[in-house]
């Protein structure tokens, strides 16, 4: 079993597909174990992104990312970090895989709808960024 976090970024919250979103999770076996609504400040998006600050799209990606509320999840299920990413496609919508998350809900290569961990170690951080131990229910 592995924990990994999910957003769901503020064009999905927009286009009303969070319920979709979950559901599909849930459909595919992973469970829903914290969960919150939020709006990130510019600062905040900017600490969560921070590996891409030296990209070009740095800005953009922190502005779309403050522009609305997002929801934070931590999904928890065999291969969590791996399913979730096959789940979600890849980051180009218009690349993305028949049926994927970014495929079906996704607008660009930026308001993609969904965030997800690449890996278990920064699975933990980016859990912690979000969460506190009391509020995962695992
Ligand atoms: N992004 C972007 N332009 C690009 C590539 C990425 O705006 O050319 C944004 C997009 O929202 C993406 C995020 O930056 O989800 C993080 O990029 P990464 O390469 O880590 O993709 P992901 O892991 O989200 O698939
Ligand atoms: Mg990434």
């Amino acid at each position: 079993m592995e924990k990994t976090l999910s957003l769901i970024k503020p064009d999905a919250t927009s286009k009303q597909v969070m319920g979709k979103i979950i559901a599909r999770f849930e459909q595919e076996g992973l469970s829903v174990v914290a969960m919150k609504m939020l709006r990130l400040s510019k600062e905040r998006a900017a600490e969560f992104y921070a590996i891409h600050s030296h990209l070009p799209f740095f800005g953009e990606l922190v502005s779309f990312m403050s522009s609305g509320p997002i929801i934070a999840l931590v999904l928890q299920g065999a291969d969590g970090v791996k399913r979730n990413r096959e789940i979600m496609g890849a980051t180009d919508p218009k690349k993305a895989e028949e049926g994927s998350l970014r495929k079906l809900y996704g607008t660009n290569v930026g308001e993609n709808a969904v965030h997800g961990s690449d890996s278990l170690e920064n699975a933990k951080k980016e859990i912690a960024f979000f969460f506190d131990l009391s509020e995962i229910y695992a």
